[in-house]
């Protein structure tokens, strides 16, 4: 039993307490004192000091009456319940609580956020949503029905119902917050994939758009624009729209490289590459962009010279571990022998660490790995898993 726990429950016990003798104090004058309650008060808080908290919650409860001075006791005990991951506790309390017919319209309203609460803590996805599409339907407490807009909100988004999800939060909640504003973004790219793969790319192209006017920093709405383009055979503009990305966020420039260098392949216009790359160097230099420079000047030219000069300048102003296997590949092939075959030994084990080295961390919580999560897989976040670039700056 987590010590938090404990505390928490001794903080209820004494605000029941409180309450008790409150209540005696307020009753004594009219009539007599109900001792039965107060008994009921210490056994509990005995079973407490005895570390026999489920009894003491449950004797806590039956001497608890319902009514306005002791729901938010209720309403405490119920979260503490869900929060230590007995929802099917809390939401005893809270339909115990419902059932009552003293309860305000606030605080009826109030009940039921908890309860759905309680119904998506249970995987009971279509209680809670029904509950939560009433309460930002009904209720009259504008702070509680941007909360059930959330919930709903989040409960659609885990469900896949982006259009759905996007109804609940526009236009409110995308304006009051950055992350429901950025996962907006997402869910119209998720609708533009969807579109694109069934064949309407005239929506799929509104949806990106409107993923952009939503949020001006959507990568991956760029990134789609540009593959649509590139499907068609609109080469120029797919190259046009990728090179937006570096100024929304250079730390995805490695993700567009490859994109790049198919749709410059296509128009056979490696010197065009080579600019752009140049040019994307000055503004992010990290190694995959250093290498694949290296790489494109190498086949241009037909021999390693311009190769060679650039990662050697590179490696001088940042040490990089890709750009360092990269520059034993060159010095190989100059190389024979017993030479040759120290170097590979030496590439052998920069080809092991840089395997090793995760491409991607989402910058929330850090989770890491191979692949780019537009959604993170640990904290659920829109667009904060990033290519690891050392230039992250954030
Ligand atoms: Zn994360």
């Amino acid at each position: 039993m987590p010590d938090v726990f404990l505390l928490a429950l001794l903080v209820v016990a004494v605000a029941i307490g409180w309450w008790l003798g409150r209540r005696e104090r307020q009753g004594a004058g009219r009539r007599s004192q109900p001792p039965a309650l107060s008994r009921d008060y210490f056994v509990g808080l005995n079973y407490l000091l005895n570390d026999q908290q489920d009894r003491a919650i449950e004797t806590f409860i039956g001497a608890l009456e319902v009514n306005s001075d002791t729901i938010e006791t209720h309403l405490a005990l119920g979260n503490l319940f869900r929060t230590r991951g007995e929802a099917d506790r809390a939401l005893k309390i809270h339909q115990n609580l419902l059932a009552r017919p003293t309860l305000t319209a606030g605080q009826s309203d109030r009940v039921q956020l908890e309860l759905s609460r309680d119904f998506l803590a249970l995987g009971l996805l279509d209680r809670a949503e029904r509950l939560l599409q009433s309460l930002v339907r009904d209720s009259q407490d504008d702070e509680l029905r941007d909360t059930a807009r959330r919930l709903l909100a989040d409960l659609l988004e885990r469900e896949g119902e982006w259009q759905a999800a996007l109804d609940v939060a526009l236009p409110r909640l995308v304006r009051q917050h950055d992350d429901i504003r950025r996962a907006a973004a997402h869910w119209l790219c998720e609708l533009a994939e969807q579109e694109r793969h069934s064949a309407s790319p005239v929506l799929a192209r509104r949806h990106l758009r409107q993923a952009l006017a939503t949020d001006p920093h959507c990568v991956r709405a760029n990134l789609l624009l540009a593959a649509m383009e590139h499907d068609t055979g609109q080469y120029k503009p797919s190259i046009r729209l990728l090179r937006r990305i570096p100024d929304q966020d250079p730390a995805f420039t490695p993700t567009i490289l490859e994109p790049l260098a198919r749709a410059y392949r296509l128009l056979d216009d490696e010197e065009g590459l080579i600019r752009c790359l140049q040019e994307l160097l000055e503004q992010a230099p990290c190694t995959s962009v250093i290498t694949r420079l290296a790489e494109t000047l190498r086949h241009h030219h037909g021999d390693d010279r311009e190769a060679l000069a650039l990662v050697t300048e590179q490696l001088d102003r940042a040490p990089s571990l890709g750009a360092m296997h990269y520059l034993l590949t060159l010095y190989r092939h100059n190389a024979s022998g017993e030479e040759d075959e120290r170097l590979a030994l030496l590439q052998r084990h920069t080809h092991t660490l840089v395997q090793a080295l995760p491409r991607h961390r989402c910058r929330r919580c850090g989770f890491s790995g191979e692949r780019l999560h537009w959604q993170c897989p640990r904290c659920r976040n829109w667009g904060t898993t990033k290519p690891i670039t050392g230039i992250e700056g954030e």
